[in-house]
């Protein structure tokens, strides 16, 4: 684990059992994430992209340790403590839950809608015993609030009252109340209208300035992750393909399904096509992952060594890494 690095994941897998398959022989698994080995630097907002399926939210849940890590190490370095979460006493684990934080997807679905926005907020403190008295909880809630730019009247009105966009403030809120270092956001602005999704990011990259936290930024969409993160990891059918600070992943994308991805972008290319038009085959089966690199079935540049090995990350160059055979010859 380097110096200044928060969190960081070492050939992390994790494999979901699931019913079917023979009487006799191995049972069935989705290999949900596979080999997966990042490092995040302490105040990093760091961006992990990919289509649905690929593995974002149960690596994000792995490094809270709210997903079974099959194999492979996690480890967190906050300063304070010093974690690796397969290795873990109650009382650390119940502590590191003060420490990393989710922020919920669908704040529709995770709000209760028969609890105040204080009492929605105010919860985690409770459930983890942080405060003393309702004073402090009082008195935290509000100095979150007011952080996330919620209005302190509100605190007493119920979720069903609110837009979208406040909502989202609100999950944020709960997430952030308990003061945690690492913070995981799922897919915190894809339900929103587009209008509102820039305030959201805006507000997130503001608190995160504010409060010096490390961001897992998740999204399906790669423009989102272009606009707040530094750092981006493309995720593939449960690996990571293609590692760097944003700005060279952006001039100097590597692999074939990181140029297909950016390709997909309208404000970048006027002229492509969506993802589905760029990207002909099929995406493999999760239980039944052909040999070599996964992204073969896909990838019109795909020859013999492709379908036989399967390609680990490599050094391009500063902090960028890539899991390609060909990513030189395509250059
Ligand atoms: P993403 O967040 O990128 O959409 P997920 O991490 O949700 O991807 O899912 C990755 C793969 O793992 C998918 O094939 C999904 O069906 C599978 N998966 C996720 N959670 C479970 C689970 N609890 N049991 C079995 N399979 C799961
Ligand atoms: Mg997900």
């Amino acid at each position: 684990m380097k110096r200044d690095t928060l969190i960081s994941a070492t050939n992390v897998s994790v494999h979901y059992p699931i019913s079917g398959g023979k009487l006799l022989g191995p049972k069935p698994v989705v290999r949900a994430v596979e080999n997966v080995t990042l490092n995040i630097t302490k105040g990093s907002f760091f961006g992990l992209v990919g289509e649905s399926g690929s593995g974002k939210t149960t690596l994000g849940r792995a490094m809270l340790k709210a997903a079974p890590i099959t194999s492979g190490v996690v480890n967190f370095n906050d300063g304070e403590v010093n974690y690796s979460l397969s290795n873990m006493s109650s009382k650390e684990l119940k502590d590191y839950r003060t420490r990393a934080q989710l922020i919920f997807q669908d704040p529709y679905a995770a709000l209760s809608p028969r609890m105040t926005v204080r009492d929605i907020i105010a919860e985690p403190l409770e459930i983890m015993q942080l405060t003393s008295s309702r004073e402090e909880t009082d008195k935290r809630v509000r100095e979150i609030a007011a952080k996330c730019r919620l209005n302190l009247e509100h605190l007493r009105r119920f979720p069903h009252a609110f837009s979208g966009g406040q909502r989202q403030r609100i999950s944020i809120a709960r997430a952030l109340v308990s003061e945690p270092k690492f913070v995981v956001a799922d897919e915190s602005v894809a339900a929103l209208d587009v209008s509102i999704q820039a305030d959201v990011l805006n507000l997130l990259k503001e608190i995160q300035q504010e409060m010096g936290l490390t961001f897992l930024f998740i999204s399906h969409d790669l423009s989102v992750v272009a606009h707040i993160c530094d750092h981006v990891a493309v995720m593939y059918f449960g690996r990571l393909v293609e590692t760097a600070p944003t700005r060279e992943l952006f001039n100097n994308p590597c692999h074939p399904y990181t140029k297909a991805l950016l390709s997909a972008i309208p404000s970048l290319d006027p002229d492509a096509k969506n993802l589905a038009q760029k990207l002909e085959g099929e995406i493999p089966s999760p239980t039944n992952p052909p040999p070599g690199c996964k992204f073969q079935t896909r990838c019109p540049h795909a020859v013999d060594i492709c379908r036989r090995d399967e390609p680990q990350l490599e050094s391009v160059g500063d902090e960028h890494n890539v899991a390609c055979h060909r990513w030189q010859e395509l250059m």
